[in-house]
Parts: structure tokens; sequence; C-alpha cells
């Protein structure tokens, strides 16, 4: 069913707790965490507890969720202190796209120079 998680699915396990992440905020709907791989000083995932495969779907299931992870990734930014200086939101969509995990996830990208437009 649309929105409930997927047992192969790494997101669905950072929310559930069997994966570890750093967690930098979490909230009723959204968990926040350090990307693994950075690109940034400041390289942040927002992620919906519930399993999307993308941001359209999720905003299509659940706009006020995808509403939750937008305005995450802004008060990840201020926590960050990076939002004086300006940030980066991407939502990859689809493996052309570079998306490599289909849980929908918003990139919070900061801390350098960001070029436009994005590689
Ligand atoms: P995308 O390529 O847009 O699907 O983004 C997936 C992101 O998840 C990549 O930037 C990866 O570095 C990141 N990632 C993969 N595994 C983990 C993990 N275990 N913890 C944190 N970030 C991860
Ligand atoms: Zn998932």
């Amino acid at each position: 069913m649309a929105g409930e998680p997927q047992a192969d699915c790494l997101f669905c396990k950072i929310v559930s707790g069997d994966v570890p992440a750093t967690i930098v905020r979490e909230t009723e709907t959204t968990v926040a965490f350090r990307d693994i791989n950075p690109q940034a000083p400041c390289h942040v995932l927002v992620i919906p507890r519930a399993h999307y495969p993308d941001g359209a779907a999720l905003a299509t299931a659940a706009p006020e969720v995808a509403a939750d992870v937008l305005r995450e990734a802004g008060e990840v930014a201020a926590q960050e202190k990076v939002d004086g200086h300006g940030y980066r939101v991407v939502f990859n969509t689809g493996a052309g796209a570079g998306q490599t995990v289909f849980h929908a996830h918003a990139h919070l990208l900061a801390g350098r120079g960001l070029t436009w437009p994005p590689g």
C-alpha cells in the first residue's frame, strides 16, 4: 500500500532504526540525516517517514508531508547556519537524473559555491 514501509528500502530502514544514520532533526512525519557521501560541507537528506518512490509521488499522495519535507529542509538549513548564505534543495527523480534510493528524499546542499546550472 502507498506509504507503507518497504522491506528492501534503505531509507525505510533508517526510519525504523535498523540502519544507523547521523540524524540531525526529526519530526512526526520526517527524518533528516547526514549524507554518507557528502557532496558539500553541509549535505543533509530530508525524508518522509512514509515510503514513496520520489518527490512527485509523495506530493501526489501526501501533499502535507511533502510540505513538511520542504519546511524541514529550511529548518535544517537554519540549524546548520547555512540559511543566511543560501542553500540548494534537490530531488533527483529517476535513475537518469542520479536517483539511487527510491524513497523520496530532498538533498540539502550548502557551505560551498553552488554553480548553476547543476551538472
Ligand atoms: P540519490 O542518488 O538522489 O538517490 O540520493 C541518495 C543519497 O543517499 C546519496 O547521496 C547517497 O550518498 C546517500 N546514502 C546512501 N546510503 C546512505 C546511508 N546509509 N546513510 C546516509 N546517506 C546514504
Ligand atoms: Zn522506503
